[in-house]
């Protein structure tokens, strides 16, 4: 019996879903998988917690299927050789996928997919994600791409669907039998495209207002930012499907800008705007650059940062023992919910790469592990941007001090995260260091006993390290490189 297959990947959802549409809409029945790859269970840069996610929204993805008569096949293995055993049954005609911009690993999948392919006469067709241009010529066209996709109409979603009889769903593998143990966190979202729609929803509804002004702190940021990462990374949800919203939003709030009910919404949903574009934007360089886990975008920079591996200090800015209340407030809430908002990602990257002069290729790999929206395309570019390492972003060394008093000026974030520093009031919360010792005894807390004092001496080693960087940015190799990077990824909004 001839089948068209669809196969699922990043982009687990049936609605706005192209590639699904154009298997039912063909003439043959059809086939949807999803498989897993044993390797990926070893990549460094890949954490339990994110196949959990993955497979928790694949399910749901699976129930969705079989209610409109579809079904899904789950394989823990090579795609090649799943494909290989469905044609034994089955003539493919078709294959048909959602474009994944991944790190070169996926790269070597998708070709040996191709092959497969074309070794076996099946028609693979693949759709673009989002706004990310597949052989882009130039960035200098980029934005009227990315801008026509995302603005473009839905897809349909299908109401039903024909499957070959007999191909039913299997079980998706559970942790267990995978033989991984994820850590449990703290309010983890729910899966699926339905729960995806709901947060949207509730940030559209109300969450949102005041997004501009509350996306900054940790605190705040917890409930006014979208919190649509997790179910992007996945594909529960498209950008153009968010975008569709929220410009339904604006339009309901130009009406009257000033009215009570529409207050701070203008302002908060023009920032929400950019950053949906910065997503693609940033996505758009890994598109370029599969090795960005590995080579920075401005090689010659990076290697005149020579930037070294210090165990202990490596210790300190993973657990978030550094000594610095805020920093290990942050680290440890990252560690404890998936999540943090991005002022705070990008002050734990910039103290690794500035202050602590730690390699990014390490630290980087820490944070993918620590976020369960972990996107290679965004996560890769902020890191290289964060450390210093593209010649075409000005050099930003966060303060963990001045964040501190900003963001969370009572302290009441630091002691909902670091236990040892819950009865330190306010005037020495951010720096329990200078405590006396009668002050460290009342309130708890004995320095290097309780709690570690400073790793390093922060305001003289972020210098140290922007000095470096300065340095090693004005070098002509590196220099000439930035031009390079800047043809083929600088955003053209700014010269
Ligand atoms: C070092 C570092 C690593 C990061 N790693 C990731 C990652 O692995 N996955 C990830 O999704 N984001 C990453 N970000 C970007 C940003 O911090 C998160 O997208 C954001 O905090 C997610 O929360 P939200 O969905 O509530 O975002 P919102 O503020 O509500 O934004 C909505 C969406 O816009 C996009 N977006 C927001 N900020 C950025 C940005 N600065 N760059 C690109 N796209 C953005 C995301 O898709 C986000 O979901 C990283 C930032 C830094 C500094």
């Amino acid at each position: 019996m001839s089948v068209s297959v669809v196969w699922f990947k990043r982009d687990l959802r049936v609605s706005d879903n192209p590639a699904l549409v154009e298997a039912i809409n063909g003439p043959h029945p059809v086939l949807c998988i999803f498989n897993l790859e044993p390797e990926r269970l070893e990549r460094a840069d890949v954490d339990p917690i994110h196949i959990e996610w993955e497979l928790d929204c694949l399910a749901e993805l699976c129930s969705s299927l079989e209610s409109i008569g579809g079904a899904l096949q789950f394989n823990f293995g090579q795609v090649t050789e799943q494909l290989s055993d469905l044609h034994e049954t089955y003539d493919i005609k078709n294959l048909y996928s959602n474009e994944e911009t991944g790190l070169q690993w996926s790269w070597d999948r998708d070709k040996s997919v191709a092959a497969w392919c074309s070794t076996n006469d099946v028609e693979f067709t693949e759709f673009p994600s989002n706004g990310v241009v597949r052989r882009l010529g130039t960035r200098d066209h980029w934005k009227k791409h990315r801008d026509a996709r995302v603005s473009a109409e839905q897809v349909n979603t299908p109401v039903s669907m024909d499957s070959p009889k007999g191909f039913s769903s299997n079980e998706i593998h559970s942790m267990e039998r995978l033989g991984l143990k994820p850590r449990l966190l703290f309010e983890r979202p729910l899966p699926g495209e339905k729960a995806a729609l709901n947060v949207l929803y509730s940030f559209l509804d109300e969450r949102g207002r005041t997004y501009r002004k509350d996306m900054s702190s940790p605190k705040t940021g917890w409930d006014a930012c979208s919190r649509l990462s997790p179910y992007l990374a996945v594909g529960c949800i498209t950008i153009r499907q968010i975008l569709h919203h929220t410009r339904r939003k604006q339009k309901k709030v130009k009406v009257n800008p000033r009215s009570k009910e529409n207050l701070g919404w203008t302002s908060s949903l023009s920032s929400f705007q950019s950053r949906l574009a910065w997503h693609c934007h940033f996505i758009q360089r890994l598109e370029s650059e599969a090795t960005m886990d590995v080579i920075a975008l401005n090689p010659e920079l990076d290697g005149h940062m020579a930037r070294e591996m210090n165990a202990e200090r490596y210790a300190a800015w993973s657990q978030g023992k550094t000594g610095w209340p805020f920093f290990d407030a942050c680290m440890r809430s990252l560690i404890a919910t998936g999540w943090i908002n991005f002022r705070m990602r990008a002050m734990l990257q910039s103290v690794a790469s500035y202050t602590l002069w730690l390699p990014w290729t390490d630290t980087g790999l820490h944070l993918a592990r620590c976020f369960l929206d972990y996107e290679p395309g965004i996560h890769w570019s902020q890191v290289h941007m964060q450390s210093g390492v593209t010649g075409i972003n000005s050099i930003r060394a966060y303060s963990v001090r001045k964040q501190s008093t900003d963001q969370d000026p009572d302290g009441d974030f630091i002691r909902t995260w670091v236990e040892e520093l819950r009865d330190v009031p306010k005037e020495h919360i951010h720096e329990p260091w200078l405590m006396s010792y009668e002050q460290q005894k009342e309130y708890n807390c004995l320095i290097d006993v309780d709690y570690p004092s400073p790793i390093v001496d922060e305001k003289t080693a972020r210098k140290e390290g922007v000095s470096k960087s300065y340095s090693a940015k004005s070098k002509p190799e590196s220099k000439q490189r930035s031009l390079l990077v800047y043809d083929i990824h600088g955003s053209r909004k700014r010269r």
